[in-house]
């Protein structure tokens, strides 16, 4: 028996070597500090539990297809606060921002249609895209431009007669950046342009540290052709609640990916009946994690930029930063890192970023780092990287 052409075209996540090289320090008792992964630390505000341990029912039913009206309507009025207008029909709960995705891509593309994404990109981008036999053109942004979008030609330039849709995250994993009000308009030139849908990744909205933010969902010009895609995952530190949404005027669309959801049934009406309250968590919430991410972004960065050679502008969005370092690879700086440093039987773990790029070749010299740990935790854990960097450099390892 053989599996299908499109699973073997989905990439093993290259993570899990560093992961066996990360789990052998730990046994041998160095302590790691992760700055590898996405998943928030802040607490979940505490009505999400309240909502799920006061549920009074006696069967666990099916919600809609379409989501719990309730929740709906929370979602409704919180882009109401961001004067973004929707009706309860225009949005549709899902399992997470990934499901609104993978759903997206099965209702807007065919087998051999592609997609235009800027690289470096969301790496289930390509996972999703390839299981559903999409391809992704990416446009390639630079550490040196702090990731921000390329002229309009150069992004026209790689539109074809099978180009459907233009797909980013604002703010950007793994970048941090935040595409400004011009990039964004841009992108809606082009799209009207060329007659393509926009996918908006919008699910760090909150995360933005300095400047204005342009949701897409306030482009009057492509309200037709833009499909949001939301979660509560990193808004409100609930990863494991798997809810999310997609939220579009394209009645088309919304008619089009209804038939998906009817077809999985339903989104955990439990989970649902939480999120809620999340979306109904005071707004001091939001603004209390951003001003702590804002510290940590700051921490971990001068720290950064004290190393002679690493090339990376400041973020001003979600919680990541993309880096440029003096080193030829940076997944064997990650090994060393791991296997043969450490400061007091302390060291410290980067994602190496190659799995964030499409063009063979970028991202080589480049790590994400996720500031997920408290300011005291994380301050360490960038002073380790400070000095792992400039020992591995000495030992001319580069
Ligand atoms: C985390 C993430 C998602 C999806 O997360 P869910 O937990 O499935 O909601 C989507 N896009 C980006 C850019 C992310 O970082």
């Amino acid at each position: 028996m053989n599996l299908s052409k499109r699973i073997e075209s989905v990439p093993t996540s290259t993570i899990m070597e560093l992961l066996t090289l990360s789990a052998k320090a730990k046994k041998s008792g160095k302590k790691v500090y992760h700055l590898n992964i996405g998943q928030p630390d802040i607490k979940t505000p505490q009505g999400f539990y309240k909502a799920i341990r006061e549920f009074k029912g006696e069967i666990l039913e099916y919600s809609l297809s379409e989501g719990l009206p309730e929740l709906i309507e929370a979602i409704r009025k919180y882009y109401e606060d961001y004067n973004i207008k929707f009706d309860d029909d225009e949005i549709i709960i899902t399992n997470g921002g990934s499901e609104a995705l993978l759903f997206t891509m099965l209702t807007i593309c065919d087998d051999g249609d592609n997609i235009l994404v800027p690289e470096p990109f969301y790496s289930n981008y390509y996972n999703f895209s390839k299981s559903v036999g999409v391809n992704i053109n990416p446009i390639t942004t630079l550490a040196e431009n702090g990731f921000h979008l390329p002229n309009k030609e150069e992004i026209v330039s790689k539109i074809d007669g099978k180009t459907k849709a233009i797909l980013f995250s604002n703010p950007g994993n793994p970048t941090g950046v935040v595409y400004t009000k011009e990039e964004i308009n841009m992108l809606a030139d082009i799209a009207i342009e060329h007659n393509l849908w926009i996918i908006a990744d919008e699910v760090y909205r909150e995360f933005i540290y300095e400047g204005e933010y342009t949701s897409l969902g306030n482009i009057e010009k492509v309200k037709d052709r833009v499909i949001i895609v939301d979660s509560v995952s990193k808004r409100y530190s609930a990863c494991g609640a798997r809810i999310g949404c997609v939220a579009s005027k394209n009645k088309d669309y919304i008619k089009a990916i209804l038939k998906l959801c009817q077809a999985r049934l339903s989104v955990p009406t439990l989970e649902q009946l939480g999120a809620i309250e999340l979306y109904n968590t005071d707004k001091s919430y939001l603004t209390d994690v951003n001003e702590e991410y804002r510290q940590r972004r700051d921490v971990l960065y001068n720290e950064l930029i004290k190393v002679p050679g690493v090339i990376c502008e400041k973020p001003t969005g979600a919680f990541y930063i993309v880096a440029k370092l003096p080193v030829e690879n940076a997944d064997d700086f990650t090994k060393w890192l791991l296997s043969d440093f450490d400061v007091n039987g302390e060291t410290v773990m980067p994602c190496p970023a190659e799995g964030f790029y499409m063009t063979p070749g970028l991202g080589v010299d480049e790590i994400r780092l996720a500031y997920v740990l408290n300011s005291e935790n994380l301050s360490k854990a960038a002073r380790l990287l400070k000095e792992g960097l400039e020992t591995y450099l000495k030992l001319n390892k580069k």
